[in-house]
């Protein structure tokens, strides 16, 4: 067994462990970087970026297919589902590049390749060829699909986003499992790119969605376009031939059996935290098994260890990843000055039509405390000028303020374009703007934000107006 003894181990290559190693490399440490799987992180290969190539092509189709009603008619849209997972991968692989290049440019003595566990709380074993012995050391594993134990062992028809992205062509139908932000955004993808495509999910929850006025206004948007099948429960599946026979449960208690050529496990993440030793290093975990952590500084507890990236599943998203990475790699390389590091507002989008958009405080957040102590604006887009002219004019956005300082909290949203809406609000957030100082802010004509303008004018009007005057329903989405 080879021994190499470093200032800082960081586990796992990708945004999170990128951004860490060049942060401590910053702080003058000695620095090894280890990876089991291929470099080129999970948002270049299978994540952020052929997902959204995938949706531009779905937008191009569904752009030629629904311009009647603006009197323009495109004739038969052809889609050529080899020239479309063609682009995907061809573009997917120009990221993948430029990252991997990143890779290359640092010392081969910085990097090992194999599976790393801990096997004390500053030793690593990476596969059976080399002992690392780490002054520090930083988890940044990341997140693998959760699978169904009902879908396991069925056959080649069983798939995640990972595969979806090395197709060579589109399939002619898929069963998506899961309603979050992943399941949408493909499926949604797919069925514009005329794949027969029935989205199936075991609870009510849309997205990233807490606010129940914006998860009804959510529903009955997709609902319109998407065959989405809430409060159902994959009961097993059957591989047949090159087709899955898949058994659901309604919530009458219904069973049914469909076929479909692919099911999608698109039923949330996990923090790939459960098979690297963690009981060798004496961090407090959580039922989650994810060491307790601080998320200013990715500490775990007061130790020499940090945890960065979808594998401490604060929020487990690519800007956050690079942040995580940032703050543990810079602490990790001082320690022990452990200094906390910048955390933005949160902002999270779902790339669907309309997309939806969460920013700052969310509403299941801001009910925690118990009696409430926000008001609630609200807006919906269907006679919003800009989006009515093109028909785009569905969705509904709600902002929340605090009583007393009128402090903007945050917002959730589904509507056009919220993608941009949730940057101009999320920055609101981080400056600790008031709804009155944001109503003095520009708001051109006609645009999308005048919209944005409507819901802010009414949130200050029920801030005026008192505390306890605030709308919504205490219901909980997702049940
Ligand atoms: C389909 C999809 C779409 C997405 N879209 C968006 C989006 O639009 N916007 C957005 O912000 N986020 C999006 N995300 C989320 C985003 O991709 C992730 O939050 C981000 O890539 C996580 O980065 P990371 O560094 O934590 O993990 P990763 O990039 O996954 O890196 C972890 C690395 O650790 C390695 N590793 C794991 N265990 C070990 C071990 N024991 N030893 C050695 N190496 C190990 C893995 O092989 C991997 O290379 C999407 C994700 C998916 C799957």
């Amino acid at each position: 067994m080879n021994k190499l003894d470093v200032d800082v181990a960081i586990i796992g290559t990708g945004t999170a462990g990128m951004t860490a190693y060049r942060a401590a490399k910053a702080q003058g440490a000695s620095v090894v970087l280890i990876e089991s799987g291929p470099y080129g992180t999970t948002c270049a290969r299978v994540g952020c970026m052929p997902s959204k190539l995938l949706i531009a092509a779905a937008e191009a189709a569904h752009v030629m297919q629904s311009s009647a009603p603006f009197g323009v008619h495109a004739g038969e849209v052809r889609i050529d589902g080899r020239a479309v997972m063609d682009r995907v991968k061809r573009e997917r692989d120009r990221f993948v590049g430029f990252v991997v290049e990143g890779v290359d440019a640092t010392p081969d003595t910085d990097k090992l390749r194999g599976h790393a566990r801990f096997t004390g709380p500053r030793t690593l074993v990476v596969d059976d060829h080399t002992e690392v012995c780490a002054g520090r050391i930083v988890i940044a594993t990341g997140s693998t699909p959760t699978r169904l134990p009902q879908l396991e062992n069925v056959g080649p028809g069983i798939v995640t986003s990972d595969d979806v992205f090395y197709w060579d062509e589109l399939p002619r139908s898929v069963a998506v499992i899961g309603t979050g932000v992943i399941g949408l955004e493909l499926g949604q993808a797919l069925s514009r790119l005329g794949v027969r495509t029935r989205l199936i999910a075991r609870g009510g929850s849309i997205a990233q969605i807490t606010d129940p006025e914006v998860l009804r206004a959510a529903s009955r948007v997709l609902n319109e376009e998407l065959d989405i099948q809430f409060q159902t429960e994959v009961v097993g599946a059957v591989q047949d031939g090159d087709e899955v026979a898949l058994t659901v449960r309604d919530a009458l208690g219904k069973e049914s059996t469909e076929r479909f050529q692919f099911v999608l496990m698109a039923a949330g993440r996990r923090p790939n935290v459960h098979d690297i030793g963690l009981e060798h290093t004496g961090l407090e975990r959580g039922p989650d098994g994810i060491p307790h952590f601080d998320t200013r500084t990715m500490q775990c507890g007061n130790s020499h260890i940090f945890i960065a990236g979808d594998a401490n599943n604060e929020r487990p998203l690519l800007h956050d990843a690079a942040d995580h990475g940032k703050i543990a790699g810079d602490n990790a390389g001082r320690y022990p000055d452990v200094r906390p590091g910048l955390r933005r507002a949160a902002i999270s989008v779902a790339f669907t039509e309309p997309n939806i958009a969460t920013l700052g405080a969310n509403y299941r957040s801001l009910c925690a405390g118990g009696k409430r102590k926000f008001a609630i604006g609200m807006v919906s887009f269907a006679n919003q000028g800009r989006s009515r002219v093109m028909l785009q004019n569905k969705g509904m956005l709600r902002v929340y303020g605090e009583y007393g300082t009128r402090q903007f909290l945050g917002a959730e949203m589904i509507g056009p374009r919220a993608e941009h809406l949730a940057h101009t609000l999320s920055w609101a957030v981080q400056l600790c703007m008031t709804v009155d100082q944001m109503l003095e802010m520009p708001f051109y004509h006609p645009v999308i934000e005048e919209g944005v303008r409507t819901a802010l004018r009414d949130l200050a009007s029920n801030l005026t107006k008192g505390e306890g005057e605030t709308d919504a329903a205490d219901t909980e989405p997702g049940t």
